[in-house]
């Protein structure tokens, strides 16, 4: 059987959804040839394209770390020229930008086809947001990966420009003589404005294991970001955390890493960052793991002992195992081989659809 719906929440869909109404048209789509279009039916679930789509919401998201954006290219830095570079192979390979906050959340809402795919900056070095000065007006530098990411997205606007920015005390800084806290500020809100989110690297870049002598100081390193936003952006969490040097406090004080509170302010983590080597699993997957999530390195650099091409080496692996949308967030669309790996108690409303992809082979 090639299709079955183990749930079926669509069964009540009415039979012409309002944006499809050929009275009112379909806000901008397709101008017509003047004629009364034809009346188009919401796609019905039987009438999914699996043959074209091959979903696989069980597959792989690649969460890539990142570190330096500038020159020259090394270990821990990736040239503007290789990230614009990096952004465009993404978006050619059928990558669309999503945040941890939706894939936590299970709302991965990208176009049928299409795969997620995360991007993170640990240490809030300057070539992560710059702010030049030109003719006494304040433009964002072209070359920073945020104007490098808000240029390629107005290009491409289904790119989307989600990323997080995991920082340390010194938040997004930069160096130049007229830069005032007023502009430090002003980066945290534009941030948070255009789509990016701000994340938790430790208030010192403490290093987890060897640092840290109690909880209160624990609390201190965890909660003092969220701390200082409670102040400066009221309304904004911060849910994730970018462990420092991918460490870990004994076992006894974990709890404090998924939450806590410093002077008064609580915090808490709901996915928590590791640095590793290999894509993560979807919250659908038996494997899903937001609290030891693992990240890619983007880096590509092999002239030193150690070193290998890791992003080309986890894009070749995605070409088999990654998560491709159903475009659907409401539904969770599987091909039959995966099943075995789904994690049936973490659908919750979700409708599930399984398919058998040799019965869509051409
Ligand atoms: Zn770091």
């Amino acid at each position: 059987m090639a299709v079955f719906l183990l749930v079926f929440l669509l069964a009540l869909v009415p039979a012409c959804s309002p944006d499809t109404d050929p009275v009112n048209g379909d806000n901008g789509g397709d101008p017509g040839n003047g004629q009364d279009p034809d009346p188009t039916e919401p796609d019905e679930p039987d009438d999914f394209d699996f043959g074209r789509y091959q979903p696989n919401e069980l597959g792989e998201i690649p969460v890539f770390m990142y570190h330096q954006i500038g020159t020259p290219e090394g270990t821990w830095v990736r040239t503007p020229d290789n990230f614009r570079a990096d952004l465009q192979r993404f978006y050619d390979a059928g990558y669309r930008l999503v945040s941890l906050t939706d894939v936590f959340n299970n709302n991965i809402d990208i176009p049928a086809g299409t795969s997620p795919l995360v991007l993170t900056f640990d240490d809030g070095t300057p070539g992560h947001f710059r702010w030049l000065k030109e003719d006494g007006e304040l433009v964002l530098d072209p070359d920073c990966a945020v104007g490098i990411i808000m240029e390629f997205a107005r290009e491409n606007p289904d790119m989307g420009t989600a990323a997080t920015f995991y920082v340390n005390q010194g938040l997004l800084r930069q160096y130049d003589s007229w830069y005032t806290n007023e502009h430090h500020l002003l980066k945290l809100e534009k941030l948070v404005e255009w789509g990016m989110d701000i994340g938790n690297h430790s208030w010192t870049h403490a290093h987890l294991t060897n640092d840290i002598q109690s909880t209160e100081q624990l609390q201190r390193e965890l909660g003092a970001l969220q701390h200082f936003l409670s102040t400066h952006l009221p309304d904004y969490r911060i849910d994730s955390l970018a462990l420092p040097y991918g460490s870990k406090p004994k076992e006894e004080w974990m709890e404090y890493v998924y939450q806590g509170s410093y002077q008064g302010v609580e915090y808490s983590h709901d996915v928590v960052l590791l640095v590793g080597s290999v894509p993560a699993k979807p919250p659908n997957h038996v494997g899903w793991s937001p609290r030891a999530m693992p990240r890619v390195r983007a880096s590509n650099t092999t002239d030193s002992p150690g070193e290998s091409p890791y992003l080309d080496q986890a894009l070749k692996r995605l070409e088999s195992t990654r998560y491709i949308s159903d475009g659907d967030p409401d539904i969770i669309t599987i091909p039959e081989h995966m099943e075995e790996f789904l994690d049936p108690d973490s659908l919750g409303d979700k409708t599930l659809r399984v398919y058998d992809p040799e019965d869509y082979k051409d």
